[in-house]
């Protein structure tokens, strides 16, 4: 199975893409992740790509598009995966449809994940991560100990330099301004399925298996 997961930062994409790529059993490709991995190396796209990801801009397409060229060519992503955070621009999706084909293969589906602004800013400045195995919390939903160490992992949590309130707010101009339009050029393909993002984690991921097809 070949998927995107689609939509606006903060609506889920990430954890449902931890949770379907377990039930699936296909590898999560998340752009974001691999550019904060860079960026804490200090290697030299992490540097690039620093200054874009702190201001909320775009990483440019070609450095992206390489990137996710190398991933997807790779012997992990054989049997499938699950795109979050790719492609976010008409180029990105243009370069990605000819990867496809280079590689001979098809996508299945785009899931688009909605949930609106005020939601979107109320989880996204109470968002944190684990530093060490990636989980994200809520601090609204979940109970984080005080000493604000991972409930799963025991690592230490921490909030992303870019869930703040100003780069949230050019994050999801971004996301309408370059990113949005993709809706409608994957809909043409006939491939776009739409899921309502509030309510149970669960309830989402079963949601998302039903419009697929896939039983859970
Ligand atoms: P994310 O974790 O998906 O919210 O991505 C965090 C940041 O990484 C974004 O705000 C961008 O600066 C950068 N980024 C991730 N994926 C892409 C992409 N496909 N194109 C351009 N920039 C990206």
């Amino acid at each position: 199975m070949r998927l995107i997961l689609f939509g606006p930062p903060g609506v889920g994409k990430g954890t449902q893409a931890q949770i379907l790529s377990q039930k699936l059993n296909i590898p999560h490709i998340s752009t974001g992740d691999i550019l904060r991995e860079a960026v804490k190396n200090q290697t030299e796209l992490g540097l690039k790509a620093k200054s874009f990801m702190d201001k909320g801009e775009l990483v440019p397409d070609d450095v992206m598009i390489g990137i996710i060229k190398e991933v997807l060519s790779s012997e992990k992503c054989k049997s499938g995966f699950i795109l979050d955070g790719f492609p976010r621009t008409i180029n990105q999706a243009k370069a990605l449809d000819e990867i496809f084909d280079e590689l001979n293969i098809k996508l299945d589906y785009v899931i688009s994940i909605e949930v609106d602004d005020d939601e979107i800013i109320k989880r996204l400045t109470n968002r944190r991560t684990c530093r060490n195995c990636g989980a994200v919390y809520n601090l609204l939903i979940d109970h984080i100990p005080e000493d604000n160490k991972c409930p799963r992992c025991g690592g230490e949590l921490y909030q992303r330099s870019d869930d703040n309130p100003d780069v949230i707010k050019n994050r999801l101009k971004v996301y309408r301004e370059s990113t949005q339009i993709l809706l409608e050029y994957y809909d043409k393909k006939n491939i776009l399925k739409k899921i309502n993002g509030v309510g149970e984690i669960n309830h989402i991921t079963k949601l998302i298996l039903q419009s697929i097809g896939v039983k859970d």
